[in-house]
C-alpha cells in the first residue's frame, strides 16, 4: 500500500525551513504553527485583448443593440435547424413518398450544415454581447472600461476541521477608477479520512534518519470532479514536510 501510493502520488517537498512549493500551476503553502495549508492557482483572465477588441470593433460598427439583437436572432435559427433536423429524423413519412430518400437526406444535410453555421454566428455575437455587458460600469454608465485588473485566483483553504474553496475575481473601472473584488465561495464535497499512525516507509529522504515521518494531520478526501486525495507528512527530526496528492480515477 505504501509503496503504492509512493509511486503513484504526486509529491510536494517542504526542505526543512521552507514553507512554500510551487507545484503544476499551484502555490502550496503550509503553516505548521498553525496547523493551515493554503493551495493558490491563478486563472486565465476573461477575455483576452484580441477578443476585446473584436467585440469592441464590432460594437463601434453595428452598435451594442444590433450586436444583441443578433445574438438572439441567431440563437432562434439554431433552435430552428435543430428542430427541422429532428422533425426529419422522426417523422420522415410527412415527406412525400417518392424520392423520398434524396430529399430527406438533402434536407438533413442542409439541417446539419445550418447548425453548425448558426451556432458559430450564435457564438460569435454572444462573446461580444457578453463583453459589453462586462465591461460596462455602473458606477459612471461607461462601455468598455471595465476590466479585470488582475488574474483570477482559486483558492483552497485546509484547517484543522475545515476545507473551504474560493474564487476572487478582480475587476476595476479604467475610467473612474470603481473597483469590485468578488470572493465567491465554490461548491465542494469534502471529508476527512483518518491518518495512518503506523507508517511502511517512514524513512526521511531528506535526513536519512529511520522511523522519523509521520503522517500530522487528517487526509483531505475531495469528491466529484476533483476526486483527489491530500495526505499530509514530516519530519519528526528535521522538519521536512511532504504533501502528497492522490488522484482517484
Ligand atoms: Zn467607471
Ligand atoms: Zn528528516
Amino acid at each position: 500500500m505504501a509503496a503504492d501510493l509512493l509511486s503513484k502520488d504526486r509529491r510536494i517537498r517542504f526542505p526543512s525551513g521552507s514553507y512554500q512549493a510551487f507545484y503544476k500551476g499551484i502555490n502550496y503553502k503550509i503553516d505548521p504553527e498553525n496547523d493551515i495549508v493554503e493551495m493558490t492557482q491563478k486563472l486565465n483572465i476573461r477575455y483576452s485583448p484580441e477578443s476585446r477588441e473584436e467585440a469592441v470593433n464590432l460594437a463601434n460598427k453595428l452598435g451594442i443593440e444590433k450586436i444583441q439583437k443578433r445574438a438572439s436572432l441567431f440563437s432562434k435559427l439554431l433552435l430552428l435547424s435543430i428542430l427541422l433536423f429532428l422533425f426529419l429524423m422522426f417523422f420522415p413519412s410527412y415527406i412525400s413518398a417518392k424520392s423520398e430518400s434524396f430529399f430527406l437526406s438533402a434536407g438533413k444535410f442542409l439541417a446539419i450544415v445550418s447548425e453548425i453555421v448558426f451556432l458559430y454566428m450564435f457564438g460569435y455575437y454572444k462573446a461580444a454581447v457578453n463583453y459589453c455587458t462586462d465591461s460596462y460600469c455602473e458606477k459612471c454608465g461607461k462601455h468598455f472600461v471595465f476590466e479585470e485588473f488582475q488574474a483570477p485566483l482559486v483558492k483552497e483553504e485546509s484547517k484543522i476541521d475545515t476545507y473551504t474553496k474560493t474564487l476572487t475575481q478582480y475587476w476595476h473601472c479604467r475610467n473612474c477608477g470603481h473597483e469590485d473584488i468578488k470572493i465567491e465561495p465554490q461548491p465542494l464535497d469534502h471529508h476527512h479520512e483518518k491518518k495512518q499512525g503506523n507508517l511502511i516507509e517512514d524513512t526521511c529522504e531528506e535526513c536519512g534518519k529511520e522511523h522519523a515521518i509521520e503522517e500530522y494531520r487528517n487526509i483531505d478526501v475531495l469528491n466529484y470532479v476533483l476526486r483527489k486525495k491530500i495526505r499530509y507528512f514530516k519530519c519528526r527530526n528535521c522538519g521536512y514536510h511532504e504533501i502528497r496528492l492522490h488522484k482517484r480515477f
